[in-house]
């Protein structure tokens, strides 16, 4: 059948001083439904770029990105946006992706609201209420900040704000890479947990083999750029 998401020959080059960097150089896969694709590789070796690039936060130089049937590669305006709702990234450092003056309630209400879909403040709380419980964040904790919540809670309500709105796709940049090792088997247990309920894909960026090999379907290995390797996660791992 058509493929969830297809991506043939993708570039994403930056113009840099010294010339042009080759961040993602000529990369080819595919993400079926319901699949954790983890993208693993050392440091600068174009992993976030190839996440971001997915999703629309960066302008892919050349290549495809097929979603649904649909090439999306230069959507613009409306269609971008709704495009955009049906794919959400988690970052690593759920800190600086909050915003230090909004509570956590209005955090995870902003998408809804500018969605436009929801007509009454009560029932912008009532979902973003629904959002929080579902990510685990106590009532308690609905009005505080985000410095007044350790990493973990942060990184649960950056997750709530990326399900606000349904998405089909969510781009995981070193989810738990930035938090203290006692909660991150909590917070990858939560996405793997959400993935069951909601059946959306996953593109999961980490350096982290025991990460990947924990949560990741099939794995896709980066060098320079390129993708070196793809296989299941079974077969890389079936020698060690
Ligand atoms: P990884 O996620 O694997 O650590 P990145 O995708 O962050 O790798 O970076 C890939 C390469 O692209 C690196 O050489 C990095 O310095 C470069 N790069 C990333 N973003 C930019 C940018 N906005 N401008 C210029 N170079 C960039
Ligand atoms: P992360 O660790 O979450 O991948 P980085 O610290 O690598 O984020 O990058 C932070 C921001 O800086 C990103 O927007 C990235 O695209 C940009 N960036 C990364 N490397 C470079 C670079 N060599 N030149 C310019 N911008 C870069």
């Amino acid at each position: 059948g058509e493929e969830f998401i297809k991506v043939e020959h993708l570039k994403k080059y930056f113009k840099v001083p010294a010339g042009t960097n080759h961040a993602v150089d000529d990369v080819s896969f595919a993400i079926q439904k319901g699949e954790t694709l983890g993208v693993v590789g050392e440091s600068g070796c174009g992993k976030s770029t190839l996440g971001r690039t997915l999703i629309h936060l960066l302008e892919a130089t050349d290549g495809n990105i097929c979603f649904k049937g649909q090439d999306i590669t230069h959507v613009k305006g409306k269609e971008l946006k709704k495009i955009r709702e049906k794919m959400q990234i988690v970052f690593q450092d759920p800190y600086s992706s909050l915003n230090p003056r909004l509570r956590i309630e209005n955090t995870v209400m902003e998408p809804l609201k500018r969605s436009g879909r929801f007509h009454s403040k009560a029932e912008l709380r009532e979902e973003a209420t629904r959002l929080m419980e579902l990510v685990g964040i106590d009532e308690r904790l609905r009005m505080s900040y985000p410095h007044e919540l350790d990493g973990g809670r942060r990184q649960r309500v950056c997750i709530a704000r990326a399900l606000a709105l349904n998405p089909e796709f969510i781009v995981c940049d070193e989810p738990v890479s930035a938090l203290d090792v006692s909660i991150q088997a909590a917070v990858l247990n939560l996405l793997k947990e959400l993935q069951q309920q909601m059946g959306m894909a996953y593109m999961f960026v980490t350096h982290d083999l025991s990460v990947v090999r924990h949560i990741s379907d099939n794995i896709c290995v980066m060098y320079l750029g390129q993708l070196v390797e793809k296989s299941s996660t079974k077969e890389l791992f079936s020698n060690t």
